[in-house]
């Protein structure tokens, strides 16, 4: 008996071994090759996939699965906890990448990379998210986001639920109305009201790993567009330590890296959309006028949507450059200035991306509008249009009026 089970230990060890190696060899691999490569790679398993992800309302779980072997999840994590220290201009690249293939899988990655960079950028004083980011480098962990509550909509800077605390445990009790992909996720990094006693926008960030929490299902995802984001409503009930909170207020990591890590993101998102959809109309309008010679009416509408979407590529080029360019300041990032910037960079942003698309639509006519041809256009117009409504663009507006007041109007064009 007890030389079985010593055999057993033997092979068991033996197993944990070869699969140390086989993460070992794996890491080396995809570190050879470029993370733009290995996007390329994804946005073709994600495009395989997103006709049967749209019409199923389902996760990609294809491409998720496919960008965990090729370590994309951890891009953007310091080398030193085992990630690839990717800059965040990379990391909107590859949204982009995706976002031409499939909408849902680029949306998914980005609201995972918001997650992740607020950790980086707030977490690595704390030795609990440490852990958590080498957990997340080795096993590919996949967060999810939970801010809207309730019926306060896309109101990201109050939170109704308080963390209740005894001793060094922490409770939340939440209702999140949205939270894309929570059943496929590893994680979900909520906002949360600092304790009962503190007003709603005194509020935290906190990391609760899948064994910490339960989710109850409250609604479902039956939507026009974005389907694959399986955005369903949950009660989350979570139980987890002190220390899981970030050490930083929520509204230092809101202005420093979550409002403008998520318009960056999700741009790159939009702009892949709008890209497919400029592809579709391209290929349209060549086959058109290779037909009969004479440029097809609708060859304007292409012009125009390949013009705006040049002016977004190059819209989101310069916001990124000025992020990175003031990211370890927290004096630039907190200058009215910059956040009214990074919260109309989302307004521009999703303007530009549907008239991109919209005149994508107009330049393949009934072509682009039916779904039954190969110039369909109307899965990108379906998922382009979540993009005003997420944080509504109207809500932006008003929360920057003000600060639009104390502005000046510039008087050389360089300035
Ligand atoms: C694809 C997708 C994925 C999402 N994933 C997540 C997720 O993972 N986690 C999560 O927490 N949330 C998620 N959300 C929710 C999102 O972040 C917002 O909370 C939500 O889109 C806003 O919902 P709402 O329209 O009810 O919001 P509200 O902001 O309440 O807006 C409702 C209406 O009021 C108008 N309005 C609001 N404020 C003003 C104002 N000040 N002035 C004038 N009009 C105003 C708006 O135009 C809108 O018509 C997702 C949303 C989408 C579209």
């Amino acid at each position: 008996m007890a030389l079985q089970e010593a055999e057993e230990d033997r092979q068991v060890a033996r197993h944990t071994v070869r699969g140390i190696i086989a993460a070992a060899t794996k890491r080396q691999a995809a570190a050879s090759e470029s993370l733009a490569n290995r996007a390329e790679k994804i946005a073709a398993v994600a495009a395989a996939h997103a006709a049967a992800v749209d019409s199923n309302s389902c996760f990609p779980s294809e491409a998720i699965d496919a960008a965990r072997a090729a370590r994309l999840l951890s891009a953007a994590v310091p080398v030193e906890f085992g990630g690839e220290g990717a800059k965040l201009s990379e990391i909107v690249d590859v949204c982009y990448r995706l976002g031409r293939s499939c909408a849902s899988t680029a949306m998914i990655y980005a609201m995972h990379q918001t997650k992740v960079a607020c950790v980086v950028r707030h977490g690595v004083a704390s030795a609990w998210h440490q852990r958590m980011l080498r957990r997340l480098c080795n096993e590919q962990i996949l967060l999810a986001s939970s801010t809207t509550e309730g019926k306060a909509g896309g109101d990201v800077r109050n939170s109704a639920a308080p963390i209740e605390r005894r001793d060094q445990r922490i409770a939340l009790k939440r209702q999140a109305t949205v939270i894309s992909y929570g059943e496929a996720a590893d994680g979900i990094v909520t906002t949360a009201r600092r304790a009962a006693d503190a007003a709603s926008s005194d509020q935290v960030l906190v990391v609760f790993l899948k064994d910490d929490y339960t989710l109850t299902k409250l609604s479902g995802w039956d939507a026009f567009g974005m389907r694959g984001t399986c955005g369903e409503g949950f009660a989350l009930d979570a139980l987890g330590s002190a220390e899981q909170i970030l050490p930083a207020s929520y509204d230092k990591i809101h202005a420093h890296t979550m409002l403008p890590v998520a318009h960056l993101v999700w741009s790159g998102v939009w702009a892949g959309i709008a890209a497919a959809a400029v592809e579709r109309a391209r290929a349209f309008v060549r086959k058109a006028h290779g037909g009969s010679g004479a440029m097809p009416a609708g060859a304007t509408h292409l012009t125009r949507a390949s013009a705006s979407l040049r002016t977004l590529r190059n819209l989101i080029n310069a916001s990124l450059q000025r992020f990175e360019a003031a990211a370890s300041d927290p004096a630039a990032l907190e200058a009215i200035d910059f956040q009214t910037a990074m919260a109309m960079h989302k307004v521009s942003a999703s303007e530009l991306a549907v008239a991109t698309v919209m005149s994508a639509m107009q330049a393949a006519g009934i072509a682009g509008y039916r779904n039954d041809s190969e110039f369909s256009i109307g899965r990108q117009l379906r998922d382009i249009l979540s993009s005003p409504i997420m944080i509504s663009n109207d809500r932006i507006m008003a929360n920057v009026a003000a600060a639009t007041l104390l502005g000046s109007t510039p008087t050389s064009l360089r300035d």
